[in-house]
């Protein structure tokens, strides 16, 4: 029989009672599982900023370590009643505690964080969430055995903070190391290297390791547990009307994640489009009913096209290269690219005309580009002028492109609010089409556009 992998995110770990809707929703299934779980809720950023301060206090290694025994011991404390085992458990998570003590007292002393050392400690978020659900499942009598992706043979291409999945060594022994008819807990967030380092799989990367997973073992389903009801027609913070969407392709959920929803990884389809294994989303607070809100999979278009969902995202900026004849001088444009690349810095997306080069971003990123092409400037740029303070607005939707009049109803709703609109994209994608406008009029916008096509 295939086995379902389910993941866990950091929005079902939040409190100490959160982990008995986990163990709720575990009964439920009935079945061996394979379990992805993440970091607790805002665990990742806390060790992130601890990285900086070690660096130069000692002090704040101890602070440090006695903050997370103290959290895991209430959680043990409220999930464990029997007292002996209970000290049984926050033993083992002491001695994990440990292991990260000793890196963090590593970096103190060498006073650099290598890049494999940064990999490694961001790690343990997930590393305490497997150990303690392991812990206390067993407490409750389920047969469960925590698996390590260093063990289970999950390796990487080898890249430190943002890694693939290299699928042609990993699908065997992880296939192999989860055969068993049991239910396996493995920490999200990393794979190993072929030297056997930890390697991180980028920011909110856990989907993509539960589905990495899941293609390795050819799954029934990713089963992606989270604390929202599935996808909606539009952020329902934003617009109460906003309606469940109970299917979406997989073009649909990536071009939704890489637009600023918030439920998935962008990569997170990836592994799974050759097997068709589909991605079904739950919500933890209807903990235990195994009924998805929104299924994600291979979806037949019939030649109708549908808009799915107004999404936006304010993490926009861009970078403006001015100059004489910039758009057909040639070069200029590989020399931008190749310096942001090497600089780790993403390009969402380029547009140029003759005078000048803009540069999408990620709104984080702005200020390090600027100061990058300042200090190194391509040839014939005269000036570089930053613009942050910007949303992006997605309509998604498979073959939204050849829909007809869909940019102008978008452009309509909009220019009837006197609302400017920086950019319009129609065509970079089959499946979305988007404008820019300033951060201050998203929200109106949004709700003129998502009221335009779903009344
Ligand atoms: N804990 C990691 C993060 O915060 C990975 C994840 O949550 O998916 O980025
Ligand atoms: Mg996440």
């Amino acid at each position: 029989m295939k086995k379902i992998v389910v993941k866990f995110g950091g929005s079902n770990l939040k409190t100490k009672e959160d982990i008995g809707k986990i163990i709720k929703t575990i009964r439920a299934y009935n079945r061996p599982l394979v379990i992805v779980v993440s970091a607790f809720y805002g665990i990742t950023n806390y060790l992130t900023e601890g990285l900086e301060t070690v660096l130069d206090d000692e002090t704040h290694i101890t602070a440090m370590i006695d903050f997370m025994k103290n959290l895991k011991r209430e959680t043990l404390e409220e999930n464990i009643d029997d007292e002996v085992f209970r000290a049984a458990a926050y033993e083992k998570v002491k001695i994990r505690l440990e292991q990260l003590h000793k890196f963090l007292l590593g970096i103190h002393y060498i006073g650099e964080v290598p890049d494999f050392i940064e990999d490694q400690v961001l790690s343990y978020g997930e590393k305490l969430s497997s150990l303690m659900l392991t812990l206390i499942l067993k407490y409750n009598g389920i047969d469960s055995v925590e698996a390590m992706p260093e063990d289970i043979g999950l390796v990487t291409d080898g890249a430190f903070r943002n890694a693939s999945i290299d699928f042609e060594r990993s699908t065997e022994p992880v296939s192999r190391a989860l055969s068993e008819e049991r239910i396996f807990i493995i920490p999200g967030f990393y794979g190993v290297s072929a030297e056997g380092r930890v390697n991180l799989l980028g920011r909110g990367g856990s989907d993509y390791s539960a589905a990495a997973i899941a293609s390795c073992i050819d799954a029934e389903s990713l089963d992606v547990w989270k604390d929202v009801n599935g996808y909606m027609s539009a952020d329902p913070g934003l617009i109460p009307t906003a309606r469940r969407i109970e299917n979406l392709s997989y073009n649909e959920a990536a071009e939704l994640s890489y637009f600023g929803a918030k439920i998935l990884h962008p990569r997170t389809v990836e592994p799974l489009l050759k097997q068709k294994i589909p991605v079904k989303i739950f919500n933890i607070n209807d903990a235990g009913n195994i009924h998805p809100l929104t299924v994600i999979g291979e979806q037949k278009l019939n030649g109708i096209s549908m808009l799915k969902s107004v999404t936006y995202s304010d993490s926009f900026a861009i970078l403006k290269l001015e100059g004489a004849g910039v758009g057909i001088k040639e070069g200029i444009l590989a020399e931008v690219t190749t310096l942001l690349d090497r600089n780790r810095i993403n390009i969402k997306s380029v547009v140029t005309s003759q005078t000048a080069i803009n540069i999408y971003l990620d709104s984080p990123d702005l200020t390090g580009a600027k100061t990058l092409l300042e200090k190194y400037p391509p040839h014939a740029v005269t000036s570089i002028i930053p613009q942050d303070n910007l949303s992006i607005i997605a309509l998604v939707g498979d073959g939204l492109i050849h829909s007809q009049g869909l940019a102008y109803r978008m452009i309509g709703a909009v220019a009837e609010q006197g609302i400017d609109l920086k950019i319009v994209s129609v065509g970079a994608s089959d499946s979305a089409v988007y404008c820019v406008v300033d951060r201050n009029d998203r929200e109106k916008a949004v709700m003129v556009i998502h009221e335009a096509f779903f009344k």
